[in-house]
């Protein structure tokens, strides 16, 4: 951005500003999706409510726009904008667990990784999503789908309290009983409300689950596929495994000539009693044969950060998502088609389970309103190489179009790219005016709008 100073910035926030003059100013703009080449006026990374204050006030008066990050994980790379000012929470992570409340606070930096790691401490946890490196606040506003979300609900469906600083530069908390309008809309409608600061979890007792990582050839996906719909539908609460596409990845369970390959997968956990455990893996691993598995009792951090290390921050992505009612017919034969066509070893397709606790919380009692579809799958593309780009678009968008029959609407917004802005609405369907409404209490100028927009009522 021509001609902004941040002088009079510089005067009120003790975290770091960086900008085109600084030399870790790459580093700083970039963010997970390696695609996205955007050139903020400045990064800052915060150190405290305060320099969130003071930079949410300076975008405003001097009209920048404003991107705020936490885990930088947005697929179409909503942590970031050109010319902006980003609010970055990288170095703001701290997590702390009350573990008489069974509570944990978070601040806005934290990712799943430091989370679990400090709850776990005290054998607690609450749901989060199945990748460590995942921010727990763009998880949390958009919904939070994971392992553990069949019996507790999703992420934002544990949210207890927010903080959160607003377009007006002023500090609120939102709870059931305090700023509700606010606390309503933050869970599931994204970051269109403030700015959160720091957000507060119910946590419940998980400490060593049963894991299950099961690899099959492929050409075994139908067999798999509807025995995991038929399992599904009668499996306790405390079973939480998602069926998935990949190719084979290098992996010590797996061998090597299955490195690559296209393969199907349930991977999951089970979290009742541990004494149940191998009963709950086993018919899964005798339904077809099995190119590799892993199937043992292990800490809940353990599966929650096993796929960290293939899948770093800098590749190339691009996402679509659905929400199916039932995993039918249909939907499986589109999977079979795309699916073993993954095109890279980083590529995720995950269809996940989100009925159970997710279905007894009303369509409209948080913003998220996706509350009657029992799955919820993305299609993670994700690659190395930017000469594969058109042909990896292409493969995401028919693969998406081939399900998008079967799909209850769009799809959940975290898991949506750029181009799925104008669905916006479709998937809100019954909150959408509310959100709308709140909006224009809280955000009236749009300024918070780097993010699945929400319009102003
Ligand atoms: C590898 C990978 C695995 C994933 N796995 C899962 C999963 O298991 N379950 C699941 O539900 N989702 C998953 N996701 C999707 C994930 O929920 C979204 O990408 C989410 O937006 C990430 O949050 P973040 O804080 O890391 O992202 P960011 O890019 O930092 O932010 C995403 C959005 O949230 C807003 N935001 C972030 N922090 C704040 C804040 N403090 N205040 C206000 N707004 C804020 C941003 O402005 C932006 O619009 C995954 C994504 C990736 C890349």
């Amino acid at each position: 951005m021509n001609g902004i100073s941040f002088d009079s910035l510089r005067e009120q926030v003790r975290g770091q500003i960086i900008t085109s003059a600084d030399a870790d100013y790459d580093a700083a703009r970039a963010v997970y999706n390696g695609m996205i080449d955007k050139r903020p006026a400045a990064v800052v990374r915060v150190s405290q409510v305060a320099d969130v204050i003071a930079c949410v006030n300076f975008a405003r008066d001097n009209s920048l726009d404003l991107a705020v990050r936490g885990g930088g994980h947005s697929a179409p790379g909503f942590g970031t904008s050109d010319d902006a000012l980003v609010i970055d929470f990288v170095n703001t992570r701290g997590v702390r667990v009350d573990p008489a409340r069974g509570t944990a606070r978070s601040e806005a930096g934290a990712t799943w990784a430091d989370f679990n790691h400090a709850t776990h401490a005290f054998g607690l946890a609450t749901t989060g999503g199945i990748v460590g490196s995942t921010g727990v606040s763009g998880l949390t506003l958009g919904g939070g789908i994971g392992y553990l979300n069949r019996k507790f609900g999703l992420s934002c469906d544990n949210l207890l309290s927010a903080d959160v600083v607003t377009a007006e530069g002023k500090f609120l908390t939102a709870t059931e009983s305090e700023n509700e309008d606010l606390f309503w809309a933050l869970r599931g409608g994204g970051g269109n409300f403030g700015v959160v600061t720091s957000l507060e979890y119910r946590l419940h007792p998980v400490d060593v689950v049963h894991t299950g990582i099961i690899i099959y050839p492929v050409e075994h996906a139908e067999t798999v596929a509807d025995f995991y719909r038929e399992t599904m539908n009668s499996a306790p609460e405390e079973f939480g495994a998602f069926l998935g596409f990949h190719q084979g990845p290098p992996v010590p369970f797996l061998p090597e000539e299955w490195h690559g390959k296209p393969v199907c997968v349930v991977v999951g956990m089970w979290t009742g009693d541990m004494a149940e455990g191998p009963a709950r893996w086993q018919p899964f691993l005798d339904v077809a044969p099995v190119a590799g598995s892993m199937v043992a009792p292990m800490p809940y951090t353990f599966l929650n950060s096993a796929f960290d290390p293939l899948l770093p921050k800098g590749m190339q992505a691009y996402w679509k998502a659905a929400f199916l009612a039932e995993l039918n017919d249909g939907a499986i034969k589109a999977h079979l088609e795309y699916g073993s066509r993954v095109p890279s070893v980083q590529t995720s397709v995950h269809i996940y389970p989100i009925d159970g606790a997710v279905h007894r919380v009303g369509a409209m009692e948080t913003a998220f309103p996706n509350r009657t579809a029992k799955f919820s799958p993305v299609i993670a593309c994700m690659w190395d190489d930017p000469a594969d780009n058109t042909a990896n678009i292409a493969w995401v968008r028919d693969y998406a179009a081939a399900l998008q029959p079967f799909s209850d609407t769009a799809g959940y917004i975290n898991f949506m790219d750029g181009d799925d802005l104008p669905k916006v609405a479709e998937n809100y369907g019954p909150n959408f005016r509310r959100l709308t409404e709140i909006k224009a209490k809280y955000d009236p100028q749009n300024l918070f709008h780097v993010n699945q927009n929400i319009p102003s009522a």
